[in-house]
């Protein structure tokens, strides 16, 4: 255990930051975030020092805390590095640095016993001869660094298509994985503490819509045993990698019920969010222990729970908030940024006494948010 009032420093401001601070406060944790913007989430509710990742004396108040952790897997290796020694930082530098590169992170996770698309790395022009044949003639080309929500990502079915999409992308590193026909996707987050312990989040089934993702739902629709063999490949990913801290697995589900893990982030994950709301411990309490080294335990929502995504529209138009607070079981979570099309701007969760009765309130839900 650390001290009785302990101190949490996180590498980022955004709104997973926000509410890694919003879930720490109760448990008698203060937060401090490193963070340049001054727009950022978190400020409202952390000791926001607004310098870059790299500033030394930003990483020195960091290192004056009981442990460092993280809200993005992009951080610069020299802030980790001036980190190191001074401070656990969980999860450490070199979990971070397989989790933010495409194809280290899948030959990670073969090494520990996980299944994934098949995959050519992609490093210069030479190497996407007969690339697409050897992944089944369809893919997608992923730069291998710093893409999310779909972007830095192009779908390929010809050598022309392939070719093109590379240089389209900047020529730079990229993964070429297999189209997947995979019958739904589902996430699943596992904690494990400097002991040793290990903890699981709930299976949760996601959609996306424009590669970035609108509903999770808890229980997932999978077939029977799916959550028992997600654990199993998370519990081996956390064990092999010594995962000190919180990672989230998102996977493909083939139709013959066999799990692809698509990618790892190490961290809380937007498709964690309904845990916020289905009356357990979240995902974001799970993070916080996870890292300061306390005991844990799963933190599945005691009750039926979804979210779905408030994303910024290209014509502005936002929820109806008025019809969406009236509906029964709905809770919004807003991360004060400014809205531009295609940016995260919140959350609605939603709770409901049954699976049936969810699913209603669900389909009501989306019909209210653009
Ligand atoms: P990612 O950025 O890797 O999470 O990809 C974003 C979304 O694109 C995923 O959630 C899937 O819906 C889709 N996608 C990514 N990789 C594949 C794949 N290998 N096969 C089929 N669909 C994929």
């Amino acid at each position: 255990m650390t001290s009785a009032s302990p101190t949490l420093g996180i590498l980022g401001g955004g709104q997973l930051a926000q509410m890694l601070a919003l879930a720490a406060l109760p448990l008698g944790v203060q937060v401090v975030v490193l963070e340049p913007d001054p727009q950022a989430p978190a400020r409202l509710c952390a000791e926001h020092i607004r310098a870059p990742y790299t500033d030394p004396a930003g990483l020195s108040r960091l290192a004056a805390c009981d442990a460092v952790t993280l809200e993005f897997e992009n951080v610069p290796v020299e802030a980790l590095a001036a980190l190191e020694g001074r401070v656990p930082v969980r999860p450490g530098g070199t979990l971070l640095a397989r989790s933010k590169h495409r194809v280290r992170e899948k030959e990670a996770l073969r090494a520990a016993g996980a299944r994934t698309a098949p995959f050519v790395p992609v490093e210069q022009g030479t190497d996407l001869e007969g690339a697409l044949e050897q992944v089944g003639g369809r893919g997608i080309l992923k730069t291998s660094e710093l893409g999310y929500d779909g972007k830095g990502q192009a779908r390929v079915s010809g050598a022309a298509e392939l070719r093109q999409a590379w240089e389209a992308l900047g020529r730079v590193p990229c993964v070429l994985e297999g189209l997947v026909p995979f019958e739904r996707e589902v996430s699943l987050a596992v904690a494990r503490n400097v002991a040793g312990e290990v903890a699981f989040g709930p299976l949760v089934e996601n959609t996306h819509r424009a590669g970035i993702l609108r509903t999770c739902v808890s229980p997932s629709g999978a077939p029977e045993g799916t959550g028992d063999r997600a654990r199993e490949v998370a519990h081996a990913v956390a064990g092999a990698w010594g995962l000190e801290g919180l990672l989230t697995l998102e996977f493909f589900q083939l139709p013959g019920g066999e799990l692809l893990v698509n990618e790892v982030a190490p961290r809380v994950h937007n498709s964690g969010h309904l845990t916020q709301d289905g009356g357990g411990v979240s995902q974001f309490e799970a993070q916080v222990r996870a890292v300061l080294g306390w005991p844990l335990s799963d933190w599945a929502p005691l009750h039926p729970t979804a979210m779905v995504n408030v994303v910024g529209t290209v014509d502005g138009r936002g929820p109806d908030w008025t019809a969406v607070d009236a509906l029964p079981g709905a809770r919004r979570h807003l991360y004060h940024k400014a809205p531009r099309p295609g940016r995260k701007l919140g959350h609605v969760n939603l709770v409901a006494p049954d699976v049936g009765t969810l699913r209603d309130r669900l389909v009501r839900l989306e019909a209210l948010i653009p």
